[in-house]
Formats: structure tokens, C-alpha cells, sequence
């Protein structure tokens, strides 16, 4: 009989492996702040004594935050140094003390006052960069808060010995922020398999569970926690027999995935003789030399937008230049794709928290941004360019909807080479020009969008996300996210086709080509490169491997035929169990799933 203390939660595994760790809470719910009022001037000259010390401590706090990043990590440190700025900002610590003059109220209540006049500030900012920067401020202002009435869980300062992770919701800015070497796994109650975060963590091979919905509620700091990140699942307290059993589930995955580690730079080629191109996904620039080791032939999807999002100030053209040539001169020849500012969506805007934007998926992001913010686009267009002399640069549009839109953006990229003519600049003249095909719409005029451009890329995400109505990021539809359902099937057949009648190469960079199981299906649909997560590749290219073209295609035509995602999925788990008994279970890892 289980001790009354185990509990067991099914969430979205989010980055596969297994975690056994002791649970750090990092609690970013609000702080819940009193109103009081102060009597006299000597009342006031306290209160601000208190939040001047309280400022102070934020600041010792950032600092040693800042200068114990080490690592890779300390590429990240810019992301404290704006977080210091604001913490200098005369519109937060001045305008408080201001207020606790002016007003005679509590510190706590003043500071969220300052708070409220800098989010309509901020409100009223066009920019939608800029405007994202409240997130920024919004974090400096917990921190102060929570100093003030010693409230010390944050997402910065509890990982001072290694542990599991365990928050209601993560942003890009506090996986930043966190030095990931302590990190030994995360739990979220919020988020989907394809968020950013989730992609964070699989970057890092940090196992993770996210959608969890309440586990912040079940867990307590120190509590032992198992993460099943490969399955879902996290178990709280477990007993003995849980613990022991999954301790030896962690070595075997550890075996596991040190084994196919030593064969990943080996080439995928089929039985039959056919290789497969098997790129990888990057969000920075610093990921290059872990890609390569993973055994990475290409970069098919290098999302630029991280680089914006991590910088204290809007990179101008020379820095995304100096970045784009470092990633392609650091491929020594190998091919990569940079994808042009993909902002909105769970990039930013669910950062900043904003509930007035009620539908960000389909608001302003991706391409349409880029093309009301032209000269922005342009500057990121010239800086691509420019590395494209050194190394074999693509350039990619995300969100394409239509041929309007793709020849928009074409057009900015040639103001962008006559400018480039015009300063004498070096750059390949012929650069390769792509699109994502994310959105319904551009599948069904893919044949009319292949015309204008020399390759396809198939982002299942958001091609999932938009063809179904399920919301990437929102937990509560995690379930009905089906990449294998049949319209997502055809659409990726249609594509191909519309790519193929056009004499283009098509790929995939969505989470799904990364998923071995789907992998046979995925080529026998006929794409021509897969591109995914660094950690996906040795598993993919195993895969790749121990298939041949004719399993692959006859596997393909029968899985078309299928009229739901869970008749399709059962058969391509039937027949892949029939060929490679040993290689399961099919999710990818011997860490079982029937937790
Ligand atoms: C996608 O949508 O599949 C994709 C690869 O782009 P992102 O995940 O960055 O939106
Ligand atoms: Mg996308």
C-alpha cells in the first residue's frame, strides 16, 4: 500500500528525461500588500528608510545574482543589467517615494501605485518591443515588494542548491535569469508542449512537466519530487518502491541516451541507401557547438527573436550582424536558416502578462509586425545579408498567410540589398529566400506562394495550433493537440506536393519532426529535411537508420487513410513495434510511460 504521503499528477512533458530532486517554489503569484496610512512626517521618513533598504537589498540581490552566472550562463548577464537599470529608474524608486511623501501611505502601497502610472505609461508606448519591456518592470517590482514584507520566493533566488523547479508559470525572461546548472527539472501548472519555455528547457535537457494546473498547491519547498518529463508526470513524496523504480528508470535513460549520443554525428542513411538531412532548431546563437555535438548537419531554424528578447536594448544592425556571422561561420559550411523576428504570440506578449490582449496568437506577430515595423525588418534583413557572405545563410519568413504578404516582405529584403549595394556591402547575391508554411491559409495556396520562393519549412506549432483552434500554450486544450490528426496529415502532403510540383526543397521544423515516432510517417510524406530540438537528433537519426524508403512510403499511404489521430497513431506505433521491437516504447526513451 502507498504511504498517504506519495501523490501522483498527470501533466504535458515538456522535455523528456528524468528528475529526482528535493522541490524549490518559486512563487511569483502576487504578494499581497495592506494599505496603510501614516500619521506623521516621522511615520513617512521611516517608511522610506524602510523602502530605501528594501531597494538596496534588491539591488545586493541582482548584483550577486549577476556575478555568480558563470558558463554559458553568463551570456545572459545583460538580462540583470536591465533589470539594475530599472531598479536605478527615477519612475519606480523615485515616483514611490514621492508618493509615500505626498500621500503619507505604507511603502508596499506606494510602490504599487508607481507601478500602476508606469504600466499606463507603458500602455500608451506604439512600440511593441518597448512596450514589452513592463514585464521588466513588473519583475523589479515584485522583487522590491517582496523584500519589503520578506516574502523571498522569487524565480531568482531560491536556486542556491540544486533542485526541482516548481512555479506557476515561467517566462522566457525568468528561465534567463536562472542559472539552469541548478536546475535539475521543472514543474509549471501553466504552459503547453510547444511554448517557448518548454522549448527552453528541451534546449538545455532539463526535464520538464508542464500544464500541471495545480501542482504549485500540492508541492511544498523540500518536498521530494519525481519529474517524468518523457511521460508527463510527476510524483510527490513517493514511496520506497516509486522511488527505487524510478531511479533505475533514470539510469537506463541515462544509458540510453549516452549510447545513441555516441552515434549522432554519424549520417542518417537508410537502409536503402537514402540520407536524410537532420538539422537542428536554435533560439541563441550560443547553442551552435551543443548542437553540433548532438549531430546537427544544419541549423533549419535559427528563431532570432531570443536575441532580441535577451538584449538590454534593441540590437542594431551591426550586433544582429555580428551574431548571424558567428552562427554561420561557426557551421564551417554547414547551412543555416535565420529566421526573421518572429515576435507576438507566447513570445513577449504572454510574457508581459497582458490579459487585454485577448487573442495574441492572432494579433500582431511574426510577419505582420515585421512589415508595420519596416525599417526594423529591414535592419534585420541587412544584417542577414550581410552574414551571408560569410557562411551559407537562408533567410526564412515566419506566419506567411498569403502571396500579398510574401511579396511584401520580399520587397523589403530587396530595399535592403540596394541599400546594401549602395554602401559597397558584401553579401551573397544569391541567398536563399523561404517561408515558414504555418498558417491554414498558406497551405492551401502553397502552390501559388512556392513560385516567389526557393524552399518551404513546415511549422507544425503553429500549424497545429491554427487548423485545429488549439491554443499552443493553454493547457486545458493540451489533450486535443494532435499532430498526428489527419488534416494536419494532408496538409503537410499537400504542401509537399505544392513544393515538389515547384522544384523546391520541403521541410519540417516544427516539435513533431523531432518526435521519432512520427519521423518514417514524416518521410514517407515525402519531406525532404527535418529540422528539430538539438536532443531530438541522435534519437531521429536511429530512427532514420533502421527505416528504408519502402517502410516509410507504404507506412505513409496506409496512415492517410485513417479517418482519426488516434486510429493513425495506434497504426504507426502497430507497425513500427513490428519492425524495431527493441526500440520501444515509441515515445523515443526505455523510460517507460506507464507511470
Ligand atoms: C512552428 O510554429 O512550428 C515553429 C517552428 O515556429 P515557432 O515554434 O517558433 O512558432
Ligand atoms: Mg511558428
Amino acid at each position: 500500500m502507498k504511504p498517504a504521503g506519495q501523490k501522483i499528477m498527470h501533466g504535458v512533458g515538456a522535455s523528456p528525461g528524468i528528475a529526482i530532486g528535493h522541490a524549490l517554489h518559486v512563487g511569483r503569484h502576487p504578494v499581497q500588500v495592506v494599505y496603510r496610512h501614516l500619521e506623521d512626517a516621522a511615520g513617512r521618513r521611516d517608511e522610506i528608510e524602510r523602502f530605501d533598504a528594501a531597494v538596496r537589498a534588491t539591488r545586493e540581490h541582482l548584483t550577486q545574482v549577476r556575478d555568480d552566472l558563470h558558463g554559458p550562463m553568463t551570456d545572459y548577464s545583460y538580462v540583470i543589467e536591465a533589470h539594475l537599470m530599472i531598479l536605478s529608474d527615477k519612475m519606480i524608486s523615485q515616483r514611490t517615494v514621492d508618493i509615500i511623501r505626498e500621500q503619507s501611505i505604507n511603502a508596499e502601497w506606494a510602490l504599487n501605485q508607481a507601478v500602476s502610472e508606469a504600466a499606463s505609461f507603458f500602455d500608451h508606448i506604439q512600440d511593441e518591443y518597448i512596450r514589452a519591456r513592463f514585464a521588466d518592470v513588473e519583475y523589479v517590482t515584485d522583487l522590491i515588494l517582496r523584500h519589503l514584507v520578506g516574502a523571498t520566493s522569487t524565480a531568482l533566488d531560491q536556486l542556491e542548491g540544486k533542485g526541482v523547479v516548481v512555479a506557476h508559470d515561467l517566462s522566457p525572461a525568468d528561465t534567463t535569469s536562472m542559472d539552469l546548472d541548478w536546475v535539475m527539472g521543472f514543474v509549471t501548472d501553466m504552459g503547453g508542449p510547444t511554448s517557448h519555455t518548454a522549448i527552453m528547457a528541451q534546449a538545455k535537457a532539463i526535464p520538464a512537466v508542464v500544464g500541471l494546473r495545480r501542482v504549485t498547491a500540492e508541492i511544498n519547498s523540500g518536498d521530494l519530487v519525481i519529474v517524468d518529463g518523457s511521460a508527463g508526470v510527476v510524483v510527490i513524496n513517493p514511496d520506497e518502491d516509486t522511488l527505487h523504480d524510478y531511479r533505475d528508470r533514470q539510469e537506463a535513460y541515462t544509458l540510453y541516451a549516452q549510447e545513441i549520443l555516441t552515434k549522432a554525428h554519424l549520417p542518417a542513411d537508410t537502409a536503402d541507401n537514402h540520407r536524410v538531412d537532420v538539422g537542428a532548431n536554435i533560439e541563441l546563437a550560443e547553442e551552435v557547438s551543443t548542437v553540433l555535438t548532438y549531430g546537427a548537419e544544419s541549423i533549419g531554424l535559427y528563431r532570432t527573436e531570443f536575441f532580441y528578447i535577451t538584449q538590454k536594448t534593441r540590437p542594431n544592425e551591426d550586433e544582429l550582424f555580428l551574431n548571424f556571422k558567428m552562427v554561420a561561420e561557426r557551421l564551417e559550411g554547414r547551412p543555416v536558416t535565420i529566421r526573421t523576428l518572429d515576435i507576438g504570440g507566447d513570445k513577449f506578449l504572454s510574457d508581459v502578462g497582458l490579459p487585454e490582449e485577448i487573442n495574441p496568437a492572432l494579433g500582431l506577430r511574426g510577419i505582420r509586425f515585421c512589415l508595420k515595423e519596416r525599417e526594423l525588418f529591414k535592419e534585420q534583413l541587412r544584417a542577414v545579408l550581410r552574414a551571408s557572405a560569410f557562411g551559407r545563410v537562408r533567410v526564412m519568413f515566419p506566419l506567411i498567410s498569403g502571396v500579398d504578404e510574401l511579396l511584401q516582405a520580399k520587397e523589403v529584403l530587396e530595399e535592403a540589398r540596394v541599400e546594401l549595394e549602395e554602401r559597397g556591402a558584401a553579401y551573397d547575391p544569391e541567398m536563399e529566400v523561404g517561408i515558414m508554411i504555418e498558417v491554414p491559409s498558406a497551405v492551401a495556396v502553397a502552390d501559388l506562394l512556392a513560385d516567389h520562393v526557393d524552399f518551404f519549412s513546415i511549422g507544425t506549432n503553429d500549424l497545429i495550433q491554427y487548423s485545429l483552434a488549439i491554443d499552443r500554450v493553454n493547457e486545458q486544450v493540451a489533450h486535443l493537440y494532435q499532430p498526428m490528426h489527419p488534416a494536419v496529415l494532408r496538409m503537410i502532403q499537400q504542401t509537399v506536393a505544392a513544393g515538389h510540383q515547384a522544384g523546391i526543397p520541403v521541410a519540417m521544423c516544427g516539435e513533431m519532426a523531432g518526435d521519432p515516432a512520427a519521423v518514417p510517417l514524416l518521410l514517407g510524406l515525402g519531406l525532404d529535411h527535418l529540422s528539430m530540438n538539438a536532443l531530438a537528433i541522435p534519437r531521429v537519426k536511429q530512427m532514420v537508420r533502421r527505416t528504408s524508403r519502402e517502410l516509410w512510403t507504404a507506412l505513409a499511404a496506409e496512415a492517410l487513410g485513417f479517418a482519426t489521430a488516434t486510429q493513425v497513431i495506434e497504426f504507426v506505433h502497430r507497425e513500427l513495434a513490428k519492425q524495431f521491437p527493441d526500440l520501444l516504447p515509441l515515445g523515443g526513451d526505455p523510460a517507460g510511460d506507464e507511470a
